[in-house]
């Protein structure tokens, strides 16, 4: 296959084993189409660490540089959330971000229609809602120095580092305002200006940053204020542009307005167009290995894929398509599932995806 679009898997851990999978079938439903994937598989996380490797193997980040994309599961389980910090699965897919300048985490989030019911919030407050949330991925105080423990047992001190740099803040508000463009024309950059320097930092800049486009209609918000706006007005918000920490957590926020964590895709991306895709959600030990995780999120972050890194905008409109059918067809796993709606596993609902694809 000479001119495959290459595509490095890294299911990872959990769930993330049995999700990826489904989105292999759609893209090869997609292949009737005329198209052409070349997947590499390699291992990450916990997945790596079981086979005596670090949670990132050398391995696995050149296999990621050398592709065109990167389709991630998810890595993690909660004995080894405990393991010290080098060992541990989630550092694999810190450190991947961080080593391929995959700076800007797109996040959007839609709702369904057929999903209303499955929303948190009343039908009134959410019908409609369609917002992207852009986390800045390489920064803040999952990676600023100092870091760690200090001190002698009874009297420990925790330190994290909140830190940015003009240029991380410049970047992330250009990726923001450009995405903002293509959308509705409106910005919302979140912060903590009012406690935090790194904060205050970020609003200054994002506010000179939006001198340079005039044509998007640039708010500010602190972060606690945005959370209750979330919650109280979803549908006023077009593009939330936040860090590392404030993205992570506005962002599960707005999965349980789409109805379920496993509904939220994303794209990772940096100044070109390789990008890392995957679901919102992480490994899911609870519900692992028993065929009920929804696959969804995964397989909407590889529209994100077809569109972003392959620039395959009707591929990306061809899996779109097949995943509201499929909803319409009243398809539901179990995080998403409603009286007169038809519960299926996760296998089969990629099965169902994958045969709704034209
Ligand atoms: P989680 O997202 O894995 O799970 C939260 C809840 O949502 C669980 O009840 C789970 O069953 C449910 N859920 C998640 N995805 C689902 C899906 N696709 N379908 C149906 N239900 C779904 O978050 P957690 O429980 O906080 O973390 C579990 C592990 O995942 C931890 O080890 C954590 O470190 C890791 N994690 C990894 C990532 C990642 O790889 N990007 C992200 C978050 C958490």
């Amino acid at each position: 296959m000479t001119n495959a679009m290459k595509v490095a898997v890294l299911p990872g851990d959990g769930i993330g084993r049995e999700v990826v999978p489904q989105v292999l079938k759609v893209l090869r439903a997609l292949e009737r189409t005329g198209l052409g994937f070349d997947f590499t598989h390699g291992l990450i996380g916990g997945a790596a660490v079981e086979a005596g490797e670090a949670p990132l193997p050398r391995r696995t980040l050149d296999l990621a540089r050398s592709s065109g994309a990167i389709l991630f599961g998810a890595v993690g389980d909660y004995a080894n959330d405990k393991l010290p910090r080098s060992q541990r699965a989630g550092s694999g897919l810190l450190q991947l971000r961080k080593e391929l300048t995959l700076f800007a985490n797109f996040r959007p989030a839609i709702l369904f229609p057929e999903l209303i019911g499955a929303s948190s919030l009343k039908p009134e407050i959410v019908q409609g809602m369609d917002l992207v949330i852009l986390r800045e991925l390489n920064g803040d105080l999952y990676f600023g120095e100092p870091r760690g423990v200090t001190g002698e047992q009874g009297a420990r001190v925790g330190v994290n580092t909140m830190r940015y740099s003009e240029p991380e803040i410049e970047r992330i508000a250009h990726a923001g305002f450009r995405m903002a463009r293509k959308r509705r024309h409106k910005l919302c950059a979140v912060d903590k200006a009012n406690v935090l320097e790194t904060m205050a930092l970020w609003r200054e800049v994002v506010a000179r940053i939006g001198l340079e486009y005039p044509d998007v209609e640039l708010s500010h918000l602190y972060v606690d204020a945005c959370a209750m706006s979330l919650l109280r007005d979803p549908r006023q918000f077009d593009v939330i542009v936040t860090g590392n920490v404030f993205g992570d957590i506005l962002s599960d926020e707005a999965a349980m307005l789409t109805g379920s964590i496993g509904m939220l895709p994303s794209a990772s991306l940096g100044e070109g167009t390789l990008g890392l895709y995957e679901p919102v959600h992480g490994s899911a030990p609870d519900i692992a290995g028993q065929d009920k995780a929804n696959p969804l999120a995964t397989i909407l972050s590889t529209a994100m894929m077809l569109h972003n890194s392959f620039g395959l905008d009707d591929a990306a409109d061809r899996v779109k398509r097949a995943v509201r059918r499929v909803l319409a067809d009243g398809l539901r796993t179990g995080d998403i599932h409603e009286a007169e709606t038809r519960l299926v596993g996760t296998e089969a609902m990629g099965d169902a995806v994958a045969a709704a694809v034209h």
